[in-house]
This record gives structure tokens, C-alpha cells and sequence, in this order.
């Protein structure tokens, strides 16, 4: 056996793979294999690998310009933002580099939108357990789970946490002190958990009724992932500002924070900023992942293929309920809850040839780019199959 030895920091359990190239929904490595990825680099690239539209707008652009900073105007985030503003709620967009980010300054926005209409003592934003809103100091404590928290000192303060789906626990934690709510609209890292409609509609009313800010972080949900630009839309409720970022760039850093104009018109000349943030080369990037996404029948596709997926996973759900439990998500944001550890199931799906990721609650994550055919996804739940075939023989193996 080697050992091997990284000049990489050791935060992550990596798989023994590594990818040459990417085609669409597969990932080829250097000794010739090929892999179905329901991963997509983390619910990222929403295009697919090696995208010819997405390679043509950032090859040109990086041959004129990268990057200028924000001291200049920078016309691709003009439009970019353009694009967002007339198919959303919001009225303008603040672009960064990353989810956690993109929170960041969600956070700010809420926070400085209420000191700056006479609520200074407005400061506190309450969230939901389970989520996931990124790894900085202060996103670390709205995350608020013990595990990411330990080693790294006191919490950043002025996040509360409350069970999600629960009206009354909100409605106690809410204080003289609250300047907003921040949830995801389906908790991606701890096992593909939906806020409910009625839910999402209360704290709508909720915010309304005490002049609180509400935010949505669709890090994951957001940018098609659920057959809808943006996961919300199901619910009919609106936020008042939002992040977005993973599937943004199809796989090209960015992050942006979307706001009402109530929001958004605090955040004055000097208020925040970044260097790199909506740079012509990663707005490019965007813009080429929005005229995929935002074409006639694209999300309708989505929500097909979906579907289709979804009756097959229904089938295999029923022919292993040994292995699988339950299914949840919405659109191409699947979870398989396991009954074996889902490394275990996550082991063998990779052996099969299929990447997903897991996530919390023992689930199974499968978040394939955006446009997968459905030869893709029957040729996934072949690969689960196996998968679970394997993982049941290992365990029948165990008892006998
Ligand atoms: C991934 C994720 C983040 C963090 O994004 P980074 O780009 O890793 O900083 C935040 N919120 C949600 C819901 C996410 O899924």
C-alpha cells in the first residue's frame, strides 16, 4: 500500500478519484474509467461538464478581460444582474464569490436595512436547525450545528435557532431584537428537509406583521436546481433578499445576494464590497449558465426529466425497502434516505459507476447538472441497483 502524502490541508475524506475530463453528465479519470455524476461537484455544475456554450463565454471573455474590480463598471454583471432582477422578485443584485459569501451579506443587508430605518437594536437573525448557510465565522454560528462549531471558539453572536415546520417555536424565539428570519427553502446538507408551504407562508406574515426581513439562502435550491429558477417559486412566497451561488456559474466561483429595493437601498457606497466579486469573467460565466437556463422550455425539461427520474426511483425504492426508505426533494434535489449507512450505499454506488453525494439523516444526495437525459437517469438507477443489490448481500453476508 502507498501512502499518501498531501501538501493539502486534511479537511476532507476524498474519494481515490481523479477526473481528466468531464462530458455532460460523466467524468472520465486518467485510466480510462467513466462515472455518472448525480454529484455535480456539490449541486454546481448545473450545465453539465465541458458545456460548449459555457466554454465559448468564458474562453472569449478571459481572452479580453478577467478582471477589473469594482472601481470600474463591469458590463457583464450589469447584465447579469439584469437578467436576475426581471425574473425574480428582487430589484438588484450584489455578486461575490461563494454561498457562505453571498449569506455574508445577506446578513449585512438584514442587519443594516433595520439600523438604517430606525431599529439599530434590530440585530439578531433567527434560523433553523439543520441548516447549512457556510463555513466563516459568522456563518458557522447561523449554521449553529456543534460538529462545524468545535475548535473555533465562541460563536459569532446573533443567530437563534428554532426546529423548521415549527410556527410556534418561531413565533416564542422572536424578540425585540430580531431583524429577520434566514432559512433555506429545502435544507440541502442535512438530508434534503423542505420547509412546508403553509410554513414558508406564516413567516411571510409573520415578517410582514413585525416589520422583520425575510431571507432566503437557495445556495443549493436556487438556479433551476428544483425545476424552477429558484426553489421559492413552489411556495408562492416571496423574500425580501436572497442568496444564490453553487449552480450559478455552472461550476465557475460566484455568489450573489438578491434584494428588494427596502433592502438593497441601505447598502450604500462603502457599505460592503469584494475585489473579486462579479468580475467580467465569472459574470460571463453567469450569464452563458442563464441563456441555457432561462431558454423556452429548459426548466419545463427539467421538471420532466425529474419526473421521469422520480417513478424510477420509486421502483427501486420498493424492490430495496432493506435499503431505502424514503425519497425527498423536489426536482433534480434528491434525497434517498438509507437504512445501512449511506457511506456504506455512497461506497457502492461509486464502485457502480454512479457519484452522488451524502448528506445528513443518513440520505443519499443526488443532484445530476441540470441536463440529463433520460438515458442518464435510467442509466443512474441501473448503477443504483447494483449499488444496493451489493450492499444487501454484504449485510445478509454479515448476519448469516
Ligand atoms: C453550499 C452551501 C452554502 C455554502 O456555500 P459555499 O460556496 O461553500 O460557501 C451555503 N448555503 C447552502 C444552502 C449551501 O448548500
Amino acid at each position: 500500500m502507498t501512502l499518501m502524502i498531501s501538501a493539502l490541508m486534511p479537511t476532507y475524506n476524498r474519494a481515490d478519484l481523479a477526473f481528466e475530463r468531464g462530458e455532460g453528465a460523466w467524468l472520465y479519470t486518467t485510466d480510462g474509467r467513466r462515472f455518472l455524476d448525480f454529484a455535480a461537484g456539490i449541486a454546481t455544475c448545473s450545465v453539465g461538464h465541458a458545456n460548449p456554450q459555457l466554454v465559448k463565454a468564458i474562453t472569449e471573455q478571459a481572452a479580453k478581460v478577467m478582471h477589473v474590480s469594482n472601481l470600474f463598471r463591469v458590463p457583464q454583471a450589469e447584465r447579469l444582474a439584469a437578467r436576475l432582477v426581471e425574473n425574480t422578485f428582487a430589484d438588484s443584485v450584489f455578486f461575490c464569490n461563494s454561498g457562505a459569501e453571498a449569506n455574508e451579506g445577506m446578513v449585512k443587508a438584514i442587519r443594516r436595512a433595520q439600523a438604517k430605518s430606525g431599529h439599530p437594536e434590530r440585530t439578531r437573525i433567527l434560523c433553523f436547525e439543520g441548516a447549512f448557510h457556510g463555513r466563516t465565522l459568522g456563518m458557522l454560528s447561523a449554521t449553529g450545528n456543534p460538529t462545524y462549531l468545535d475548535g473555533f471558539g465562541e460563536r459569532a453572536p446573533g443567530f437563534d435557532h428554532v426546529p423548521l415546520n415549527n410556527m410556534n417555536a418561531v413565533r416564542d424565539a422572536v424578540t425585540p431584537e430580531t431583524a429577520g428570519v434566514m432559512l433555506e427553502p429545502i435544507q440541502g446538507e442535512s438530508g434534503i428537509k423542505a420547509a412546508d408551504k403553509r410554513f414558508l407562508q406564516e413567516l411571510r406574515a409573520m415578517c410582514d406583521e413585525f416589520g422583520l426581513f425575510l431571507g432566503f439562502d437557495e445556495v443549493q435550491t436556487g438556479v433551476g436546481r428544483t425545476g424552477r429558477l429558484f426553489a421559492h417559486e413552489w411556495s408562492g412566497v416571496t423574500p425580501d433578499v436572497m442568496s444564490a451561488a453553487k449552480g450559478l456559474g455552472g461550476g465557475f466561483p460566484i455568489g450573489a445576494i438578491l434584494a428588494r429595493e427596502e433592502v438593497a437601498k441601505h447598502l450604500t457606497p462603502g457599505s460592503h464590497g469584494t475585489t473579486f466579486g462579479g468580475n467580467p469573467l465569472a459574470c460571463a460565466a453567469a450569464n452563458a449558465v442563464l441563456d441555457i437556463l432561462l431558454a423556452p422550455g429548459f426548466l419545463e425539461q427539467v421538471r420532466e426529466r425529474a419526473a421521469f427520474l422520480d417513478r424510477h426511483l420509486d421502483t427501486l425504492i420498493k424492490d430495496f425497502p432493506d435499503i431505502f426508505s424514503e425519497r425527498r426533494g423536489m426536482g433534480l434535489m434528491i434525497g434517498l434516505r438509507c437504512i445501512p449507512k449511506v457511506s456504506d450505499v455512497l461506497a457502492a454506488a461509486q464502485a457502480a459507476g454512479l457519484l452522488a453525494v451524502s448528506a445528513g439523516d443518513n440520505v443519499l444526495r443526488l443532484v445530476p447538472p441540470l441536463i440529463i437525459s433520460e438515458q442518464d437517469c435510467l442509466e443512474a438507477v441501473k448503477c443504483l441497483r447494483q449499488a444496493a443489490a451489493t450492499v444487501r448481500a454484504a449485510i445478509l453476508e454479515t448476519i448469516s
